[in-house]
């Protein structure tokens, strides 16, 4: 919940892929799949044999998996930057209470 909070703070598009969708175990590289037991921390892929740690190639077969999703799904992940989002509340705020500010001047006088 907190990473989703603060990713659409920052702007960018969150999204979750399923939990019992396969990770551990896939080539990075080529997509392999291939089964390790809990000791084996790295490995090395037996199609194009390039050597990998087991949590790191989860870890980017979590993130490509995520990114097939939304490409399935039609979403297009483009955000405005943040800079901009952020210059448009700003100016909003800002003109307000100059606008509060002037009226409380002429109540006054
Ligand atoms: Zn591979």
């Amino acid at each position: 919940q907190l990473s989703k909070y603060k990713t659409e703070l920052e702007g960018k598009l969150y999204h979750e892929i399923g939990r019992f969708e396969k990770s551990t175990g896939i080539c990075a590289e080529c997509g392999q799949h291939h089964v390790l037991t809990l000791n084996d921390r790295n490995f090395t892929c037996k199609a194009c044999e390039v050597y990998q740690s087991r949590d790191l190639s989860a870890a980017k077969s979590i993130a490509k998996t995520g990114e097939l999703n939304l490409i399935a799904a039609g979403i297009v992940a483009r955000v405005a930057p943040t800079s901009q989002q952020k210059s448009a509340i700003k100016t909003k705020v800002f003109e307000l209470s100059k606008f509060a500010v002037g009226t409380e001047k002429k109540e006054v006088a």
